[in-house]
């Protein structure tokens, strides 16, 4: 790795907490490989200092950052320009800071969750043609992020499966603002009978809850009491661990399953290459999985 000198340039996460993020090692291992004098570095922001951090990173040069939870959707208000992509799912996961000219620095977000999903499922040979309705469990950020990316591939319909009803009726109606999005999503409150009705209809099931993560890693939103079907594909989006009580359900009848790792990888490579300009081959792509899969073994 290239010593830090007088010519580093810095990008990294801001969120709260942070602390068990693998994002670090795993943008400073492609760094390093490519030669980059760059650095990607933690910067956990308590709430209260959001507004004046996102300041400090224009006033300090840093490049850009990821932004995470509880700010995804926060920052919206703050930000000179946002992506199209990042207007329609209403979370923002990565800053550029540009010059706007005239010396002055402006900050503008985008979304690479929602392409990051996207990569992630056509890197397993995920087929629209193959697979018309998709169930989402959740609808924070995540399920967000997850149900856009569905939509605009051409999912047919999405079910929408979430604890509080408000809440995925209120993501509904914003992600339904665009083109016919609206009359292509069903939600239900999450119960026994609405996870029969949606798997019947569905081949893929994605986890955006935090439902099973590391320390309650014995939970699982799938209920012991309902046999699995073999037929669904299971993208959980949560890590650590890597292989999730969901994704051992999953596995344990013979269904294909796609780890939190794939998503978190995915996002990390379009976001550094917003940053840098590079285009990450898929030896990169891979040195990031292997980072991340290491992270989570230690
Ligand atoms: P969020 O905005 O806080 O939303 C959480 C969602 O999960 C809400 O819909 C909530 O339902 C539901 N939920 C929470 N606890 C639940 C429980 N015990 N039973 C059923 N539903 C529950 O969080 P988020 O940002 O969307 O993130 C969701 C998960 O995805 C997190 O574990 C996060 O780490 C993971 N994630 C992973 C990646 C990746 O790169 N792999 C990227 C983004 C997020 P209510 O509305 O009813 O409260």
């Amino acid at each position: 790795m290239n010593a830090i000198d007088g010519r580093t340039q810095l990008v990294g996460l801001v969120g709260w907490p942070i602390a068990h993020s693998l994002s670090p090692q795993m943008q400073n291992a492609v760094f390093t490989s490519l030669g980059l004098n760059w650095r990607y570095v933690p910067f956990p922001v308590p709430p209260e200092q959001i507004a004046v951090a996102l300041q400090g990173l224009s006033a300090l040069g840093v490049r850009g950052v990821n932004i995470t939870t509880p700010y995804k959707q926060l920052v919206l208000p703050f930000l000179d320009e946002i992506a199209p992509r990042a207007r329609e799912t209403g979370a923002v996961n990565t800053l550029l800071i540009q010059s706007g000219g005239q010396g002055k620095l402006t900050l503008y977000g985008d979304n690479t969750d929602m392409p990051g999903f996207v990569q992630a499922l056509e890197s397993i040979g995920f087929m629209v043609e193959e697979n018309r309705q998709v169930m989402v469990i959740g609808a924070g950020g995540a399920a967000r992020a997850v149900i856009s990316g569905l939509l605009q591939m051409g999912i047919e319909r999405v079910w929408v499966l979430n604890r509080d009803l408000e809440k995925s009726r209120t993501l509904i109606s914003e992600l339904g603002r665009h083109a016919d999005w609206a009359t292509r999503m069903q939600t239900r409150p999450l119960s026994p009978d609405a996870l029969e009705e949606a798997a019947a209809a569905a081949t893929l099931l994605v986890n955006a809850t935090p439902v099973g993560r590391l320390p309650d890693a014995a939970a699982s939103i799938w209920p012991d009491v309902l046999a699995f079907p073999c037929h669904l594909t299971v993208f959980d989006l949560v890590y650590p661990p890597q292989k999730t009580r969901l994704l051992q359900q999953a596995a344990a009848v013979g269904a294909q399953v796609i780890t939190g790792i794939e998503l978190l990888v995915q996002q990390g490579a379009l976001s550094f290459e917003l940053w840098t300009g590079e285009h990450l081959t898929p030896f990169h792509i891979n040195l990031m999985r292997t980072v991340c899969q290491q992270g989570i073994a230690e």
